[in-house]
């Protein structure tokens, strides 16, 4: 049985979501930084953990490379 990476307990097949090579709880598959839920395909991964696309990646790993061009409300 495959253990969820996020909270650690077994993950069952009937809520199980692979992505990044690992079983997720279906639930338990969020983005790191704002908990909001991941579509498949959707999200980007940094040292093993999902974020969404945006805000968070392009906020905290891309801020020239993942310029969507509406950044700016993002800024505080
Ligand atoms: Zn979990
Ligand atoms: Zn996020």
């Amino acid at each position: 049985m495959s253990i969820c990476p996020k909270c650690n307990k077994p993950v069952f097949f009937a809520e199980r979501k692979t992505s990044m090579g690992k079983d997720w709880h279906l639930s338990c598959f969020r983005c790191e930084k704002c908990n909001k839920t991941l579509e498949a395909g959707k999200y980007f991964e940094h040292g093993g953990k999902p974020y969404c696309e945006k805000p968070c990646y392009s906020a905290l790993f891309g801020p020239e490379g993942f310029r969507y061009g509406s950044i700016d409300c993002y800024k505080h």
